[in-house]
């Protein structure tokens, strides 16, 4: 194995120097060139929303720093740190705005309290699903609106994973009415706690990491985090035994990856090239992952553990419909660049459920 790596290396250096040599200018010795960015080592800190090496959430962003090394033969060398390590759960954007640590993994609409649009580039209330945020981001004009939000904080924003239609969470007790949810101490974040609140709940934001103690411990009576794989891993059916769906507030929530401004522009062009790949390749990573372990996860929750699983009724989610359609609407008030956001998802959900109606649905409800 060793023998075959140092074959392969040779190869590889070889046909480098063929390609330079193809290229018209002779190469120069190493040894007589001062060290450029080709040949510069980038050591990096990665700090995250997660807590560390969490099943899915948390693994990805390891998975994106191992990728990157191995890509760039250790040019591009980064640290991975769990929620707390560095900073706290929810300081990512800030220290890596403020060049704390070079990147970050987490979740933009952790951040809608400092900029409201931000959670669009997560998930939205009814919104798309995974499929199609991917196709907004990166084929409907997505990323960009989100490069330009991020440019006055120093950040350069990347959709770095999926976990797909979450489930709508865990409860104490059961949701029969739209009345039940008056009151209701829910961990929910994002435009889905502002619909909660609305609808007469008390929305809560916690970092993963909090939940479980504040549901066993009666500060919340309900939460949300993400669907089987990642709730079993939290052991949130010990703390609650009505397990809800459909995650009418998470439909496809996509996971970000920012990096400092100065430290991305401070990289030659073939590792900036990585990053966008690698960033690509754990979006789709994650949410494969999610769709292999999310059953498994479901069956162990329901024949092992008593899980209870409900379906919220129909009322109660039209009541969360109707009050979701205001609270998006008024994302666009926010100013200018927030109403530019808002009209391109709108737009984008209007005209890809033209198709997505008699293609992906009408098809999934005759399987
Ligand atoms: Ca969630």
């Amino acid at each position: 194995m060793q023998i075959r790596i140092k074959v392969l290396k040779l190869i590889t250096l070889l046909s480098v120097g063929v390609l330079l040599s193809s290229c018209g200018g002779a190469p120069q010795s190493a040894e007589t060139t001062a060290p450029s960015a080709s040949q510069q080592i980038f050591r990096w800190k990665m700090i995250t929303t997660w807590p560390k090496n969490l099943p899915g959430l948390g693994t990805a962003p390891e998975r994106l720093a191992d990728m990157l090394r191995e890509m760039s033969a250790g040019r591009l060398d980064i640290r991975v740190y769990g929620a707390g390590e560095l900073v706290g759960a929810l300081e990512v954007f800030d220290a890596v705005s403020q060049g704390t640590a070079e990147m970050g993994h987490g979740a933009a609409y952790y951040w809608r309290g400092k900029i409201p649009a931000a959670a669009m580039f997560t998930t939205v209330p009814f919104g798309m699903n995974a499929q199609e945020m991917n196709g907004w981001l990166h084929y409907g004009g997505g990323l960009d609106l989100w490069r330009e939000l991020y440019e006055p904080f120093n950040l350069v924003p990347f959709a770095a994973g999926n976990t797909g239609v979450q489930m709508a969470g865990w409860f104490n007790k059961e949701i029969n009415s739209v009345e039940d949810l008056r009151g209701l101490k829910m961990r929910i974040p994002g435009l889905g706690g502002e619909v909660l609140a609305r609808a007469g709940g008390v929305p809560v934001v916690l970092p993963g990491g909090e939940i479980y103690t504040a549901l066993q411990t009666g500060v919340i009576d309900a939460t949300e985090w993400v669907g089987p794989y990642n709730d079993l891993a939290f052991s949130l059916h010990t703390a609650a035994k009505y397990y809800y769906y459909p995650g009418w507030h998470e439909p496809g929530p996509t996971l970000e990856t920012v990096v400092n401004k100065a430290a991305w522009e401070a990289l030659p062009d073939d590792l900036r090239a990585m990053i966008r790949v690698a960033t690509r390749a754990v979006n789709e990573d994650m949410l494969s992952e999610f769709t292999a372990r999310n059953n498994a996860a479901l069956t162990t929750l329901v024949e092992d553990h008593g899980v209870l699983l409900r379906r919220l009724p129909d009322d109660v989610l039209a009541r969360l419909r109707e009050v979701s359609d205001q609270v998006v609407a008024e994302i666009a008030d926010a100013d200018p660049l927030a109403a530019r956001i808002h009209a391109s998802y709108t737009q984008y959900l209007r005209d890809v459920r033209r198709y997505h109606d008699i293609s992906e649905k009408a098809y999934l409800e005759v399987r």
